[in-house]
């Protein structure tokens, strides 16, 4: 069984620092995926790739596959992202004498989400290569994410078959986990008034800036509850001090774990808005994008109980978490599909501080091992998976 399988930290080693040197920024990651597909396909896998790059102007589908084990039927879906974050620069990924990954060159390190590609890799060469009966599964690697969870909105309808899933997206220590994430909705206000010198005939004008200060001003914003927060993060216009600025655009967002709070503040902001324009004489655009719905699973959830085991059975406690953000998670649970987002072991991601320990990469591959080995114990009939909303 499994359980002999013990990961590679020589070829972890390899497997990680080869795909962080792959640059992937979002809607660009042909190379990476390229690697992926072939080391996939050297298995012995069929490799699917959606369409999703089309959709989202990107070079790159989301790609899946079911590593055929005993039964036609895969347990559970293991989801990583392919894309990074924005990277200034060549990655020079090294494993420090203190076994941790940093990068050299001042960059991201980008262990979001490749210390996740290379762990689902390494467990699943281990699990083919062992010539020994394993429970079916499915990988899926998703494009775009760190660009509003773009490549999973576009997720082929028929890519997975799993009644549940592990995304493995979460910044911490191996042994914590995701069960619970916010909605989030994006505002975006465009000002509209009306430029004049504003020293000559400043009675003409209409100031935009006034109109947009006077509206985040009307605004509750920061932490408004211990489960809804709110932020204006960008505003941005005018020209010149001597001219009355006719253009004002505001960037911000608002989350909560409960939608109807989610409503009344995106609702109250909106409002703001659209008081300040009326008082000052503007016009205003607003644009309101919900990005994604939140999920709670409940701790009777198949997948909640499957990660849980999975976490003890490689002698670590599980730590259940709620995120302030959201990640794949949301978008699979939302369809329906119950899925939890575990820790990975990265740490102080989006910055050049970015690291993970060989450890936990080592730590995340044997977890990932026991998964597929105890998914069947904890896998609901296909067809029959809830998701407690
Ligand atoms: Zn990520």
């Amino acid at each position: 069984m499994t359980e002999s399988l013990t990961p590679s930290r020589d070829r972890l080693t390899e497997l990680f620092l080869s795909l962080a040197r792959i640059p992937s920024p979002s809607r660009h990651e042909r190379a990476v995926a390229d690697v992926v597909i072939r080391h996939l396909m050297e298995l012995g896998l069929s490799v699917h790739e959606d369409e999703a790059g089309n959709a989202i102007e990107g070079d790159t589908g989301n790609l899946w596959c079911l590593v055929p084990g005993d039964g036609p039927d895969p347990h559970v879906a293991f989801g990583t992202h392919l894309d990074t974050v924005f990277c200034n620069g060549p990655i020079e990924p090294i494993l420090d004498s203190d076994g941790v990954f940093r990068s050299a060159s001042g960059t991201i390190l980008g262990a979001d989400d490749k210390v996740a590609v290379a762990a689902v890799l390494h467990a699943t060469e281990l699990l083919k290569e062992s010539g020994r009966p394993f429970p079916s599964y499915e990988l899926f690697f998703t494009v775009a994410e760190e660009v509003g969870l773009l490549g999973s909105r576009h997720m082929d309808e028929r890519a997975l078959r799993s009644p549940m899933a592990a995304v493995l997206d979460s910044s911490g220590p191996v042994g914590g986990m995701v069960v619970r994430a916010p909605s989030q909705e994006s505002l975006h206000a465009t000002f509209r008034g009306l430029a004049a010198h504003a020293g000559l005939e400043p009675e003409r004008g209409r100031s935009a800036i006034q109109a947009a200060a006077m509206a985040v001003a009307g605004m509750q914003l920061g932490r408004l509850d211990d489960e809804t927060s709110a932020n204006i993060g960008v505003i941005r216009g005018g020209t010149a001090g001597n001219i009355i600025p006719d253009l004002c655009e505001i960037e911000g967002e608002c989350r909560s774990h409960n939608d109807e709070k989610l409503t009344r503040v995106a609702a109250s902001m909106v409002d703001a808005i659209q008081q300040a324009a009326a008082q000052t004489g503007v016009d205003v655009d607003v644009d309101l994008v919900h990005e994604y719905r939140s999920f709670a699973l409940t701790s009777d959830s198949p997948a909640v109980r499957l990660g849980k085991a999975g976490i003890s059975a490689i002698g670590l406690e599980a730590e259940i978490h709620s995120s302030g953000g959201g990640s794949d998670a949301n978008v699979l649970n939302a369809r329906g599909l119950p899925s939890i987002n575990l820790q990975t072991g990265m740490m102080r991601v989006h910055s050049s501080d970015e690291y993970v320990t060989l450890d936990d990469l080592e730590r995340l591959c044997a977890l990932l091992l026991k998964l597929v080995e105890l998914a069947p114990d904890f896998a609901p009939k296909a067809g029959a998976a809830q998701v407690d909303l």
